[in-house]
This record gives C-alpha cells, sequence and structure tokens, in this order.
C-alpha cells in the first residue's frame, strides 16, 4: 500500500507542518489541503502549505490515500462528516489529535465504515494558525500511533513509513495508555503552567507589571507554555479527562507532601526530589529531547 496523495483538513501549526515537511522532503505525494476559515485556505495558499488548497473538505479528500485530521480534538468528529462525502472507500483515516481514545471514538462514530488509524504527533509549539507551521517540526520527535484491535496492517505500515519519511520516530500504543502518558508528561505540565500564569496575574499585593519584570526567575518559562492556544488546550482537558483527573490527583498528594516538608522543615525531603527530578532533565537531554545548553541556549 502506497501514499500518493494526502489530504491535511486543518492547516493550522500541525496541518502546515505536515505539507511544507512533505514538500521539503521531497517525497512524492501529492497534496491538497482545507480549513474552514477562508482566511487560513488563503493564508494556507499563499504560503503554499499543501499542493492545492480545496474549497470544500469533500473536494480535498477526493482520490486521497490518507486523510489527516488536524483540527482541534473537540473538532475531529464534525470535521470528519463534513469530508466524509468525497471519502475514497481506500483511504486510511487518520488525525494529529493530542488526546487519542475520545479522538478515536469520535472519528469512528462520524466514519463507521473508514479504516481509521489515529495518531498524535508529540511535536509542537505555543503558536498556531497557518504562518505557525514549519518543516522540520516531526525532525527526530516520537510519533504516537493508536491503531484499533483489527487493524489493516498494510494500512499500518503505510501510515508509520508516511511518518518516519516526515523524519519522526514511530512508536506504536494502545489509546487508553497514550491518555495516561501524556496526561502527565504534556496535559498536567500544561494545567500547572495555566494556573501558576493565572495565579500571579491575580495576586493582589504583588502588581502585574513586577511579575512581569521579573519574569526571568522561573516564571518566564511557564509563560511559554501558558501561551499555547486556547481551544486546543481546552478540548484536550474535556477529552481526557479521565487520565487528566487521575494524574491530577497524585500529583495534588505529592504537591501536599511537599507542603508539609517546607511547614516543618524537612529539608532531607526537598534535598532527596531535587535531586531525583536533576537527573530526569540529564536523561532528557541524553535522550535528544532538549537542547543541552543553559537556560535553553538563550543569549546572555
Ligand atoms: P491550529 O494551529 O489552531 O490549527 C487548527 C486549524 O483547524 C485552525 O485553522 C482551525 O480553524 C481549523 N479548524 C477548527 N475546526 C475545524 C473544522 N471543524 N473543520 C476544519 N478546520 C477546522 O492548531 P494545531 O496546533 O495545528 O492543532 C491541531 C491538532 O493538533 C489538535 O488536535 C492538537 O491537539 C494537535 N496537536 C497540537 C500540537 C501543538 O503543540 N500545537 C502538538 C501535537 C498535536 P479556526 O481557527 O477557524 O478554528
Amino acid at each position: 500500500m502506497t501514499i500518493d496523495r494526502a489530504a491535511i483538513i486543518g492547516l493550522g501549526l500541525l496541518g502546515g507542518s505536515i505539507g511544507l515537511a512533505i514538500k521539503a522532503r521531497g517525497l512524492d505525494i501529492a497534496t491538497t489541503g482545507w480549513d474552514r476559515d477562508p482566511a487560513v485556505r488563503a493564508k494556507a495558499a499563499e504560503r503554499e502549505l499543501v499542493g492545492q488548497v480545496c474549497d470544500t473538505a469533500a473536494d480535498a479528500v477526493t482520490d486521497a490515500d490518507l486523510v489527516i485530521l488536524c483540527v482541534p480534538v473537540g473538532a475531529m468528529g464534525d470535521a470528519a462528516r463534513e469530508l466524509a462525502p468525497g471519502l475514497s472507500p481506500h483511504a486510511i483515516i487518520s488525525d494529529v489529535g493530542s488526546s487519542k481514545a475520545a479522538v478515536a471514538a469520535a472519528l469512528a462514530a462520524a466514519l463507521p465504515s473508514a479504516c481509521i488509524i489515529p495518531a498524535h504527533p508529540v511535536a509542537g509549539t505555543e503558536q498556531s494558525g497557518p504562518e505557525a507551521g514549519f518543516a522540520t517540526l516531526f525532525a527526530g520527535r516520537w510519533c504516537i500511533i493508536t491503531p484499533p484491535d483489527g487493524v489493516d496492517p498494510a494500512a499500518l505500515a503505510a501510515l508509520s513509513d508516511f511518518w518516519t519519511a516526515l523524519g519522526s520516530k514511530v512508536e506504536l500504543m494502545d489509546a487508553a495508555h497514550h491518555d495516561l502518558v501524556l496526561a502527565v508528561t504534556s496535559h498536567i505540565p500544561h494545567l500547572i503552567a495555566y494556573t501558576i500564569v493565572g495565579t500571579a496575574s491575580d495576586l493582589e499585593d504583588v502588581t502585574q507589571s513586577e511579575v512581569i519584570k521579573y519574569s526571568a526567575g522561573g516564571f518566564r518559562d511557564f509563560t511559554r507554555i501558558a501561551a499555547s492556544d486556547p481551544v486546543m488546550w481546552r478540548d484536550v482537558f474535556l477529552t481526557n479527562k479521565g487520565a487528566v483527573l487521575e494524574m491530577l490527583g497524585r500529583f495534588s498528594e505529592d504537591l501536599t507532601a511537599l507542603q508539609r516538608a517546607i511547614r516543618s522543615g524537612d529539608g532531607d525531603t526537598l534535598f532527596d526530589l531535587f535531586t531525583r527530578t536533576r537527573a530526569i532533565r540529564r536523561q532528557v537531554i541524553e535522550q535528544g529531547q532538549d537542547d543541552e545548553r543553559p537556560d535553553f541556549g538563550r543569549d546572555h
């Protein structure tokens, strides 16, 4: 099974980056695209994110071997219903959504007879929209594919090869396990960033200008995450509710233990935890997941 034609639905950061990566890597895949917003379609055409920007979702998916939905997770079902009239019976339907069990269910309900193989490239930035995409977004990053039971092995191999050709490292995972892992590695950290930035801006005895002026003291790095797209992240928390609440319960217990350690002057507990977390940072760097230069390589 080969992918000669790919349709990208949703031409923001993820959709645009897929189109640009296909082009930059010289893959022999014709690309079409559609977004519900005419202004996004116009910008996508101007930036040549895909070979052809179509006026309807059905036109975009006509004759496509692979259709990738790159819309917020709460919009997957609507987008799938919109494209259904143009879908080829042989097409693989995939997506890039940040939560997987809810998206798999929404796609299966919208396209009951289609070959659906959900996926999540674990790659992104805090920017969104058709100007945000870039060709190297997936290079060296993981793409987690969550194949349903009974998946066609040839279709799964074609999708894995597609992501490998974009520069990603592919991992297969059960959707529920994906949601648990991503709750702790991505969703809870975003929730913490949203909370700390929100809390700091609500404080009455520290002015907003002081928060911004002295932001280099740790706060600044949270603001990058807390600047992430509000629609995308609202949908992530609403569609990965169970795993997020489970991990949040665990996190709250650990936070309470730290609170107790600080109150009782238990320096050993603080020191032991901070030593363990420093080792985690070393492992992240050793596995090529971040820049090893101090302070993310910023100029000082
Ligand atoms: P984005 O830049 O905001 O792009 C999404 C695009 O989809 C927007 O142009 C949006 O248009 C459009 N859209 C919304 N509903 C639609 C519909 N029903 N039909 C067609 N188009 C629709 O978002 P993104 O960052 O690329 O995220 C897309 C997906 O990737 C999400 O599911 C997200 O969870 C996942 N993801 C994101 C990241 C990340 O770091 N950003 C990383 C990995 C995976 P409007 O502006 O009109 O709503």
